[in-house]
């Protein structure tokens, strides 16, 4: 596995853990605190209870017994006097029904404890219900003709909280039965209580999350810059080289007998040395001149330019290089005076037309175009080569950046032109644009506040 999946991969997975820490605290967290609700609101109905009993001398169901007791007695009376089992257990059904409903619908503990949680500032929005346990269905002469041993029923619903066992006992009944609440909030009150942990947790990830998602862009920057500058010194190792080699070659010939007896021979190589040392030295000072960026900002001297003169001398003198060149000018400046650096501001131009040259496939046709808007004066180089793909697009203009063109040693450089030219823009108070389609062309937009 690379290096950076590894990162990748650890870094997800310690994510992923954090996460499931987080999610494992919350749940507890949460469990928590629906168990204290539970318990809170089971002490507070209870305390409720109390208060009931106390103050209003009730214990919330005196109409159930009210309607209980000459219920019971009718239904114990004609349950002794049946003899059928499917009429018995019908009658058995009915009872169990009227107990239930006159037990849910007479009943006034839950409007009672409503307004006693009311009065202490509780929650007092809750719903009840009341199961029954076990019901007896007795005689005057106390014989039992129903039992009905329902045992403990219990809800299917978690949070239901118990507040009390009743059990009621009249001349032809006994019942048992529990009365439960639930508070439909009860979720909606412990997130809000649990919100502090629960945003904290989230702040955690994300903190995490941002910071690892940092991390790894910067190391997958430094990784690019690493690239990038070895290439650059397989670029520059592979420039120095040509010329060198061609100076050794030379050197060696004029050893050669036939080259000493000469004179042309001798003028012809001794120029060839010249040129290749030039070459050699140009391209050592461009090297001494980047890293001389690095370290101090430009110090440009500025001068009065009358612009169409200067960019029409710059052009003209030009050497493409290349016999099928053929460079366009289009001007249209008026006269128009720009403060500009002429070495620095040579160099630019230069480099935009080697490169516009260079980045060709077919003959080069390329045209400078050159005039004033509002947003300074424009220097436009645009050619018919092989153009910058997107993704390179946004690369070009950083040191020893070269598109990968398959074969990079087929178009010479060391990703250093734009680079340049870029900063010489800057050091204007300019921009420099690019705009191309591959396949279709590039062009270079450089563009100069008037004054400056
Ligand atoms: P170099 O030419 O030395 O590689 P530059 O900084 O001048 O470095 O250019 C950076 C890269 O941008 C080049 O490697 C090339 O891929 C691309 N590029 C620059 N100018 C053009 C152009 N006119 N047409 C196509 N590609 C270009």
């Amino acid at each position: 596995m690379k290096r950076q999946n590894k990162i990748l991969f650890a870094g997800i997975l310690s994510i992923l853990v954090l996460a499931s820490v987080q999610a494992f605290i919350i749940k507890g967290i949460l469990n928590q605190k629906n168990e204290m609700f539970m318990l809170r609101y089971t002490m507070r109905s209870q305390e409720g209870l109390y208060f009931i009993n106390r103050n209003l001398m009730t214990d919330g169901f005196d109409t159930v017994r009210l309607l209980l007791a000459p219920y019971s007695e009718r239904a114990a009376r004609e349950l002794k006097l049946m003899n059928d089992s499917a009429e018995i257990n019908k009658k058995k059904t009915e009872v169990l029904n009227y107990f239930t409903i006159v037990l849910n619908q007479e009943q006034n503990l839950s409007q009672f404890l409503s307004a006693y949680f009311e009065i202490r500032g509780y929650e007092k929005k809750f719903a009840f219900s009341i199961v029954l346990n076990d019901l007896d269905i007795i005689t005057p002469d106390t014989i039992p003709v129903f039992h009905s041993g329902l045992g403990l029923q219990q809800t299917n619903v978690k949070s239901h909280i118990l507040v009390n066992w009743f059990g009621m006992e009249d001349n032809n009944y006994k019942l048992r039965f529990e009365y439960f609440i639930d508070f439909s909030d009860q979720q909606k009150i412990i997130l809000k209580e649990s919100a502090a942990a629960l945003i904290m947790s989230i702040f955690s990830i994300i903190v995490v999350v941002v910071i690892f998602i940092t991390a790894y862009k910067n190391l997958m920057e430094e990784k690019r810059l690493s690239n990038l500058k070895t290439d650059f010194i397989n670029n520059m190792t592979h420039e120095l080289k040509t010329p060198l080699s061609t100076i050794t070659v030379a050197g060696r010939t004029l050893e050669l007998p036939v080259i000493i007896s000469s004179e042309e021979r001798i003028r012809e190589t001794a120029k060839l040395i010249g040129k290749q040392s030039k070459h050699l030295n140009q391209l050592i000072n461009m090297i001494l001149e980047i890293s001389m960026l690095e370290r101090t900002p430009f110090e440009l001297e500025k001068k009065d330019i009358e612009l169409e003169t200067f960019l029409n001398d710059i052009v003209d003198c030009f050497k493409t290089g290349e016999d099928k060149a053929v460079i366009n000018k289009k001007f249209d400046l008026k006269g128009v005076i720009v403060k500009l650096d002429v070495v620095y501001f040579t160099t630019l131009l230069n480099n935009l037309l080697s490169n516009a040259v260079k980045y060709s496939d077919k003959a080069p046709i390329v045209m400078v175009e050159s005039f004033a808007s509002d947003a300074g004066v424009v220097v436009k180089v645009s050619d018919n080569g092989i153009g910058i793909s997107k993704s390179d697009q946004k690369y070009i203009f950083d040191k020893f950046y070269r598109a990968s063109t398959g074969n990079i040693h087929k178009f010479k450089g060391m990703g250093l032109g734009l680079y340049y030219v870029k900063k010489i823009a800057e050091a204007h108070n300019g921009t420099v644009l690019v705009n191309s389609q591959k396949g279709k062309g590039s062009v270079m937009t450089v563009i100069i506040p008037k004054q400056i």
